[in-house]
């Protein structure tokens, strides 16, 4: 079967890459090609935003009223919600997610959608008190320009809305360079807001290697902010490039998030949110509660039971409603599951459960691991300090709060954290401690449009959700007047 070519989109139309190169991209599950993807350079990039500093500066989408620009997000939301399935299906067909979670995760996007759209005729300016006799100042918010949007694979459309629902709700226009291996979504998904009205050059999606279609796009002098979801080390570049051009970053990166359970928790619960806080998404996942810190006296008995419940994960094809987790999603990325996986064991870890590769259930050719739990594991193992973004757990024991604390915060990374126990004065002593963007308590993975999210430390910059984050896609103009016919404050100052 011939392979499906597609075009990146541009200033409101599909058009071919101009160097005239593309990429394969696969079905994880099938293991075989599907599509040939622009593999977008310099130039894309150079008519991508050339359109989106149009479509910024002149036409439509400058002219229009906030409340406008609030029901242009509306329609988006609803081209989002009527379109759920046929999204989601892309999304499988790239990452390897099951269905059932992917779907479940599109039908949640149109959320942000709604929640920045609601805001954007409520982005007010001020009028300031003035120490200057006859003159008044103003201030003013606008937009920043032309946004650089730079996202992964694991949860494409979502990560994706996360940036583009406030900077469109602010004013501003977007250029977006989605993953080289899921960059079919937001090709999809742009002509579907081109459907819905919006203005030509409002949205744009180039696609492309990271070196190559992102780091132009990261560098070019007429992009405003880059909003990157990624690795460190992808996020580590962004930042250097950004630093160049003196353009202000948000960085969604990595995590090595500890899941902490007490004594005194509910251990039932616990084993349940600390299995599905590794193993949902097959461990693909930022926040994915890769280190379980147990207080020793329950040690043995919690591993018992999420052995048990672990033993219970089908994996699987990720069309089918039985599967809990579906394939890696990418060779490199099982390469690399793999190579952690062998540190642990050079290092001395103990082998609870799985450990190695399992063949496909179907008997393909896809790419699975079955869910590893390793215990006897030190917080100063590779294991426990490299993120593997795969489904490994590393059980790490402890004898008291001030240890839990310290082996939690003992990482380079600050993105979640767990915290398991009945004890309503540790609940506060310990979440107060954490170096984390998000601490959930006897409960894990939980995110809203409502609530701000991001890292602390190696784990990011800035913040993406909640009322503030209109925020970060906007800047302050403050305005002088004299109302009066003499320049008092004139030169010289
Ligand atoms: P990645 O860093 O390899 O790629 C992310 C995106 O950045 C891709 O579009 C890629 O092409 C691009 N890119 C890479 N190098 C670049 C460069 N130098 N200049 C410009 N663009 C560049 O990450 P990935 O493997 O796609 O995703 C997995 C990572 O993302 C994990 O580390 C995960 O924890 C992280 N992640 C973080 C969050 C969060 O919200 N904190 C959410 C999801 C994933």
């Amino acid at each position: 079967m011939g392979l499906e070519t597609l075009a990146n989109f541009i200033d409101g139309a599909f058009c071919p890459p101009v160097g005239g190169a593309y990429f394969e991209t696969d079905d994880p599950f099938t293991a075989e090609a599907w599509g040939l993807i622009p593999r977008s350079g310099a130039e894309d990039v150079d008519r991508a935003v050339a359109a989106a500093r149009r479509a910024f500066r002149e036409g439509a989408w400058p002219a229009m009223t906030p409340g406008q620009r609030g029901a242009a997000l509306h329609r988006i939301a609803e081209a989002i919600a009527e379109n759920a399935e046929e999204l989601a299906r892309i999304e499988v067909r790239d990452n390897g997610k099951t269905y059932k979670e992917m779907l479940a995760q599109v039908k949640r996007i149109p959320d942000w959608y709604r929640f920045f759209g609601g805001l954007a005729d409520k982005i007010t300016g001020a009028v300031l008190p003035s120490d200057k006799p006859g003159h008044m100042n103003y201030l003013t918010r606008e937009p920043l320009g032309v946004i650089a949007m730079v996202t992964p694979w694991n949860s494409p459309l979502m990560l994706l809305a996360w940036k583009l629902a406030p900077a469109l709700a602010a004013g501003n226009t977007a250029v977006v360079k989605p993953s080289e291996f899921t960059s079919a979504s937001a090709l999809r998904f742009a002509e579907l807001v081109a459907a819905t009205g919006l203005p030509s050059g409002v949205l744009n999606v180039v696609t492309g290697l990271g070196s190559e279609a992102g780091a132009a796009l990261v560098g070019h002098r007429d992009v405003a902010k880059v909003a990157f979801t990624g690795g460190v080390g992808g996020g580590c570049s962004v930042y250097s490039a950004a630093a160049v051009g003196l353009k202000p970053v948000s960085l969604e990166l990595g995590g090595k998030s500890p899941n902490i359970v007490f004594e005194d928790a509910d251990l039932e619960m616990a084993a349940r949110g600390v299995v599905a806080g590794i193993f949902g998404s097959g461990g693909q996942s930022c926040v994915a509660g890769s280190r379980l810190l147990v207080q020793r006296g329950i040690h043995d008995r919690l591993v018992a039971r999420i052995v048990e419940l672990t033993g219970k994960i089908r994996l699987g094809d990720p069309m089918s409603p039985d599967t809990d987790i579906g394939p890696v999603a990418t060779r490199p990325q099982f390469e690399r599951i793999m190579t952690c996986i062998g540190w642990a064991k050079e290092d001395g870890a103990a082998v609870a459960t799985g450990g190695s590769q399992v063949p496909d259930p179907s008997g393909g050719r896809a790419l699975f691991v079955a869910p590893t739990i390793f215990t006897g594991v030190r917080n100063d193992m590779r294991i426990a300090q490299e993120e593997v973004f795969g489904p490994v757990l590393c059980v790490i024991p402890f004898d008291d709060e001030a240890e839990a604390v310290a082996i939690a915060n003992d990482t380079r990374f600050g993105l979640g954290a767990g915290l398991w126990t009945r004890d309503v004065a540790r609940v506060h002593r310990v979440a107060a401690r954490l170096e984390a963007g998000t601490v959930w308590v006897n409960t894990y993975k939980i995110t809203s449009h409502l609530s701000p999210f991001g890292g602390y430390k190696a784990s990011g910059l800035g913040r993406e959700g909640g009322m503030e984050m209109i925020g970060g896609y906007l800047q302050t103009k403050s305005v002088w007047l004299n109302l009066t016919d003499e320049v008092a404050y004139g030169f010289p100052l």
